[in-house]
């Protein structure tokens, strides 16, 4: 009663934006207030190379922005967002100089596999098909499945490790290979349970609409988000670092795109101390190691595939990958990371002066690294494009304490807001009828640290305001 606003928003990433929007739209005044001097989080575009070189700082390649059920309900388009596809959605390149493509066909990608043909279209073919059944479960919190067959046959490829799903599945090292480019953006050991889960679901992405990056940058794709907000009514309050509630306006609900360890420094909440406890426990996940280049020219890939691709995966050997990604979970150092790579100018020549181009990189280090890995990135990139390194016009580095200062949720350098192991997949951050409350009705979590977890699909914020409508504004139901 008598309160200026109906919820406050604090944090104006992809999830707190999205959060936003819901209420917004449900007739619900809002507010969102952001520390940074320019919104978006981790999706954010910025010239740190050299003028007129766009670099996405954070995310960049979205297919779950593009898929997500909450945000392709919005007329994003209408608003400035233009998606690119690349030919390509990702290859893999080997020592031996070839590579293999997952194309959005699925015959055309099983076609190159040659033993394991079959495999990856029995692997593939039925939950690409099924993937508007599976979504609202696998993009949500937990809850009692809407498909519970189709979701069984999903939940015994996908709750395995990728390990055991490779050997179980694939007989050629260069499928595994392949399958473990996708897995390993779980930022988990692949000898973990549910590493195959991100594997399985990236691809059925990259088969049923592609792997697009906004056109101009990952910035446009905020831009749009805010753009729409704003015309709903939506308020943004920028520089404004929030440490305590009472530093706000008088609202009745606030909602925290934060993770755990920052909600639990914001002063005024009326949490138990069991829940302290419990979020004091939530375990932050492995840290990256963010490259971007300004180039005279495109990378000179010695295999065409990977010039035809919007993001090239680099690790040589399935077990080369493997200890790349216990290294980063295990804190040893290694000296051949699995690196991820993005080229958009390829495809999208707005992000570079006329003929010249960008590219985006980073690799998997243990949480807090503050080591340099430009050699071993650039080596690994060397092995596949010979002469890449004469095409460097200028470069940036964030290592994960550089990270954690652009963005405070990146906890670490964590890009996903906490490990996505599977004790805290569906259950983040803590287990609770609903994740996305706490014990302080007034007070509501929607970051990455809840499911669905990381990645820009505003899938967190969409839940966590459903919730928050449920709670409070029952008539709007
Ligand atoms: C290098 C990198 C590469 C990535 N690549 C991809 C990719 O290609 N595709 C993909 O889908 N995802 C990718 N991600 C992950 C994705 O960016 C995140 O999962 C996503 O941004 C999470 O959104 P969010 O809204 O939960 O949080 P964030 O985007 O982190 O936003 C949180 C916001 O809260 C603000 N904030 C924090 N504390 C306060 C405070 N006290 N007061 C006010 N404001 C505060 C922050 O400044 C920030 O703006 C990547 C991330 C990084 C860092």
């Amino acid at each position: 009663m008598g309160e200026k606003y109906d919820a406050i928003i604090i944090g104006s990433g992809s999830n707190g934006i999205s959060a936003a929007i819901h209420l917004q739209q449900k007739g619900l005044k809002t507010a969102i207030f952001e520390q940074a001097s320019i919104p978006g989080g981790a999706t954010k575009t910025l010239e740190v190379t050299l003028p007129g070189f766009k670099h996405d700082i954070g995310s960049s390649i979205l297919p779950l922005g593009y898929a997500s059920p909450f945000l392709r309900t919005l007329p994003l388009g209408e608003h400035g967002l233009e998606w690119i596809f690349p030919d390509i959605p990702y290859s893999h390149p080997f020592n031996d100089g070839s590579a293999l493509a997952c194309y959005k066909d699925i015959d055309r990608t099983a076609a190159q596999l040659l033993k394991d043909e079959k495999s990856y279209k029995k692997l593939f073919g039925s939950i690409v098909n099924n993937w508007p059944e599976l979504e609202s479960n696998l993009l949500g919190p937990l809850k009692w499945p809407d498909h519970p067959v189709k979701l069984m046959k999903f939940g015994l490829k996908a709750f395995v490790s990728a390990h055991h799903l490779v050997n179980h599945y694939f007989k050629d090292e260069k499928t595994r290979v392949f399958f473990y480019g996708s897995a390993a953006h779980s930022t988990l050991s692949l000898n973990s349970v549910a590493s195959s889960s991100f594997g399985l679901v990236l691809n059925i992405l990259a088969h049923k609409y592609g792997w697009p990056f906004p056109k101009g940058g990952a910035n446009k794709f905020t831009e749009a988000l805010l753009s729409y907000y704003k015309s709903k009514g939506g308020e943004l309050f920028l520089n404004t670092n929030i440490t305590d509630i009472d530093q706000l306006p008088e609202a009745k609900t606030y909602m925290f795109d934060l993770t755990p360890k920052q909600l639990l420094e914001i002063k005024g909440t009326r949490f138990t101390s069991l829940y302290r406890k419990r979020m004091e426990n939530f375990k932050y996940g492995a840290g990256v190691f963010k490259m971007d280049w300004a180039l005279s020219e495109p990378i000179p890939w010695l295999n065409e595939k990977c010039r035809k691709s919007g993001t090239v995966h680099l690790g040589y050997s399935q077990k080369e990958i493997e200890r790349s990604e216990n290294s980063a979970k295990y804190y040893s150092t290694n000296k051949n990371p699995y690196v991820l790579l993005a080229q958009h100018t390829l495809f999208d020549s707005t992000r570079a002066p006329e003929n010249k181009h960008t590219a985006w990189a980073y690799c998997h280090v243990p949480n807090g690294s503050t080591r340099d890995y430009t050699a071993e990135i650039e080596a690994q990139i060397e092995k596949a494009a010979p002469g890449f390194k004469n095409c460097i016009l200028a470069k940036s580095t964030m290592n994960t304490q550089a990270l954690q200062h652009f963005n405070p949720n990146l906890v670490g350098g964590d890009i996903n807001g906490g490990s996505q192991n599977i004790s805290q997949l569906f259950t983040r951050p803590v287990t609770r009828l609903s994740p996305y409350t706490t014990p302080d009705p007034r007070v509501y979590i929607c970051s990455s640290s809840t499911p669905p977890g990381g990645g820009v699909h505003g899938m967190g914020g969409f839940s966590a305001a459903k919730k928050l409508i449920q709670d409070h504004f029952q008539d709007l139901i």
